[in-house]
């Protein structure tokens, strides 16, 4: 295999690819994706990395299932988001709200100069949740692309794999993203600071309240006011089985949603014209 076999032509990387393959890519209604995450504390038993290192491992799990003929293009990962609500911890890298959703709107117009007209934004980090409606948003009603929300954490997830409690308030270096991460990347993982990081919300919900850090009603938090390390949830559940078969269940997921983003009727992002709009 020649070199630009390996990393040229079949790399699903857009930095990888040539001016000409990517026109091609456009023109043959391919679909691209870029991964969003964050740099920012996850406790002391995972690294800065975590929500980086799982949003590309789940990448790796859905190429290869997304069905042949479905053209598919990775832009390189935006690792650095809005991490505000870790900023108390050392490490945490963040862009301002304002400069984040600027980045991300821009990639997407450079995508749509590429001639894309399917885009999805694959999040793997909860605070990037508003940036990511807002920036989809926007390149909709600037750019008549199909611009896809996709956040891993809102897929749902294998059933019976986690109980319902851990999945509620393990909002944070808890139980899913530690057995990921004892999948993906086992030696970046603290195995003795592994334990059962209480939150707040959890004494919440207990108590009977409607308001928690999230759910029906919540209050804006930063990753102290749940516990004071920085982490939620009990990641003494976690072990590398549980996060081989989350990865491929999420990466499955990942897999439909690009499939779905590809048979998407563009024609459906109608411009209001005629009888209905004039009336509205
Ligand atoms: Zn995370």
């Amino acid at each position: 295999m020649t070199d630009t076999a390996a990393h040229g032509a079949a790399s699903p990387w857009w930095q990888d690819r040539t001016p000409q393959e990517i026109a091609a890519l456009a023109a043959a209604d391919g679909v691209a994706l870029l991964p969003l995450a964050a740099i920012e504390q996850h406790g002391e038993h995972l690294p800065l990395s975590t929500d980086l290192d799982i949003a590309l491992g789940l990448v790796d799990a859905a190429l290869p299932r997304v069905r042949a003929g479905v053209p598919v293009c990775v832009l390189p990962p935006l690792a650095v988001g809005l991490s505000l609500e870790h900023s108390a911890f050392a490490g945490t890298l963040s862009l301002r709200p304002e400069t984040a959703l600027a980045v991300m709107v821009e990639l997407g117009e450079r995508v749509a100069a590429a001639g894309f007209r399917r885009l999805v934004l694959f999040n793997s980090h909860g605070g990037n949740k508003a940036l990511v409606d807002l920036a989809a948003l926007k390149l909709r009603v600037e750019r008549r692309m199909l611009v896809v929300r996709a956040n891993y954490f809102r897929f749902a997830p294998p059933p019976d794999a986690l109980p319902a409690d851990e999945l509620r308030h393990g909002l944070h270096g808890g139980a899913l993203e530690t057995a990921m991460m004892l999948h993906l990347a086992p030696a970046k993982v603290r195995r003795a600071a592994i334990d059962d990081f209480a939150s707040i919300g959890r004494d919440m919900a207990a108590r009977g309240c409607v308001l928690g850090p999230e759910g029906e009603a919540g209050f804006a938090w930063m990753a102290q006011d749940l516990n004071p390390g920085g982490a939620t949830g009990d990641a003494r559940l976690a072990d590398a089985a549980l996060g081989a078969r989350l990865v491929e269940h999420f990466g499955a997921a990942l897999a439909r949603v690009i499939e779905d983003a590809h048979d998407f009727a563009l024609d459906s992002l109608g411009k209001r014209t005629g009888r209905a709009a004039r009336q509205a």
